[in-house]
């Protein structure tokens, strides 16, 4: 909801702003003023059950009629018209249309004021009764007629975050607005709900006040609210009381976030990818996780290598999923960070298959699929109306020197193929599809360190790629995509590579596979 914005009640403050002397010497002198750290008060009011008028029947009063209606309050609204999609609301048990223009009467038993029509003579009119009758007033675009202004807000309820910069820029607050919804996430309204069914039992069971606050920083922060926020209300309850039963001392198992860092851009991160990296005690990574996405996390959290490289595992897959379970069940919050999405060639279905059956909590965040990163980035859209009507995400990890694949498949007109791990069988790769009748001048792209400063992407078709590359070999991690939509990518390329001096630019980003 926009921000309307007024003087109202510290009208001899616009004085001070104007620089002329303070009118006004008995409320205020321009000294007192100059102290005041707020030029409004934030409150919130009960309005459930109250009439609250709305002079206006266009755009904004329809915006604030929304607002009214979420808070409860039964809606007067008189317009000679509405707009459509007011008029299609006008059926319900808390709304009164009058179907005329405002007459002084309608403020009546109003316990807040909307003046929204298009006629500013009107709305001051409006504005000056409601005052002279003590009632609440706020009017459309017209701050200095105001007494109270509605800010921008983020709806959790009952969690609300109410936004304001005054009178000064309503924009402002709408961009101050867009970050807080990042940082408050969609379940602290459920959260909030679980706070109110637990507080008197809380209050019973910590006498003192600096034991229950330390007791609710342990829950809000940790495995319960988190449980909240990945959809386990059940388990969220029954977590709670496990602390409880504890009293105090950390009573419960950690958790393991499953969490997928995209394919190398930190801002492809998701916002619960970002939270989850900065609330744990333990991250445990591999190579695929981009340097600058590890120094996002937590300072002060364990950093666990766990390398993986090809054909030179630091640690084997079934000792990592053990690793997981064993710091989850000493109480720690583990971050287990994988490369692009963890279900996608990630293995991320073993490491909570393990977790599953030792009953530990998990929670899966998905992240962005070097399919998708590279593809963006690289200007190549794995879909198209005229050239591919489906998209195939392969490996082409070779196992004895060979891919075991379903090559007459693959084959098929009218697809897109995107080959992870397909580096080193390239050249298997290609003479499989072309034996299987793919055309030799079929399209193929190479994108190395896809989605990074350092993405370079190597186009040509199946006959021409190896030869192209011969000179200047890609490394890994590197995706192969293959299909008429890489030939898109001349007129769609859109990202370019200017190497970021603070990063070194022989440096790979991204280690490889
Ligand atoms: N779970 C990961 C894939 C892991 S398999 C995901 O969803 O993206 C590893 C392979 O992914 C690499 O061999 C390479 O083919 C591909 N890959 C991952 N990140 C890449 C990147 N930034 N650029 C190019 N290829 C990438």
């Amino acid at each position: 909801m926009p921000e309307s914005a007024s003087s109202g009640y510290l009208a001899t403050c616009s004085d001070r702003a104007r620089n002329t002397q303070c009118s006004d010497s008995i409320l205020c002198t321009c000294a007192d003023l100059d102290n005041l750290a707020m030029e409004y008060l934030p409150i919130f009011v009960d309005i459930k059950q109250q009439t609250c008028l709305v002079a206006g029947g266009g755009p904004i009063a329809l915006r604030k009629l929304e607002n009214l209606l979420r808070a409860g309050a039964m809606v007067r609204i008189v317009s000679p018209t509405l707009v459509p999609e007011l008029a299609a609301r006008i059926d319900a048990p808390n709304i009164i249309w009058h179907q005329r223009r405002f007459q002084d009467a309608d403020l009546q038993g109003a316990r807040l004021v909307i003046a929204a029509t298009d006629d500013r003579g009107v709305n001051r009119q409006i504005a000056d009764l409601a005052k002279a009758a003590g009632i609440p007033v706020n009017v459309a675009d017209q701050p200095e007629d105001c007494s109270f202004i509605m800010p921008s807000i983020i709806d959790r309820s009952p969690v609300v975050v109410a936004v304001s910069t005054g009178s000064a820029s309503p924009v402002l607050a709408r961009m101050i607005r867009a970050r807080l919804e990042s940082l408050v996430p969609a379940g602290y309204g459920r959260l909030a709900e679980l706070c109110a069914r637990y507080r008197n039992r809380v209050k019973e069971r910590f006498d003192q006040q600096r034991d229950r606050r330390r007791f609710w920083d342990r829950v809000l922060q940790g495995g319960v609210a988190e449980r909240i926020f990945s959809g386990h209300d059940d388990e969220a309850d029954a977590a709670m009381e496990r602390e409880l039963a504890a009293g105090g001392s950390p009573s419960d198992v950690g958790e393991v976030y499953l969490v997928g860092a995209g394919p190398g851009d930190p801002d492809l991160l998701t916002f619960r990818a970002l939270r989850l990296m900065q609330q744990a005690d333990v991250v445990v990574y591999d190579r695929l996780v981009a340097k600058p996405i590890i120094d996002m996390v937590r300072r002060d959290a364990e950093h666990i290598y766990v390398g993986k490289q090809r054909n030179q595992h630091t640690m084997r897959q079934e000792q990592i999923n053990a690793l997981l379970a064993r710091l989850a069940k000493q109480g720690h919050r583990v971050l287990r960070l994988k490369g692009g999405d963890p279900f996608i060639f990630g293995r991320g279905g073993e490491e909570i298959d393990t977790l599953a059956a030792e009953g530990v909590p998990f929670q899966v965040v998905p992240g962005i699929t070097a399919a998708n990163g590279c593809a963006c980035y690289g200007g190549i859209p794995l879909t198209h109306r005229d050239y591919a009507q489906s998209v195939t995400f392969v490996t082409g990890h070779l196992k004895d020197g060979s891919m075991n694949l379903n090559w007459e498949q693959l084959a098929q007109p009218q697809q897109t193929l995107v080959f992870y791990m397909g580096l080193v069988g390239l050249p298997i790769i290609i003479s499989n599809l072309i034996e299987h009748g793919v055309p030799a001048d079929m399209p193929i792209a190479l994108v190395q360190q896809g989605t990074t400063h350092m993405q370079k992407v190597y186009a040509g078709t199946l006959r021409s790629i190896l030869g192209q590359v011969q000179a200047d070999p890609p490394a890994p991690p590197t995706l192969v995509i293959v299909g008429k939509v890489v030939q898109l990518r001349d007129k769609l390329a859109w990202f370019s590579t200017i190497p970021d001096p603070n990063q070194g630019a022989t440096t790979p980003l991204l280690p490889g596979d």
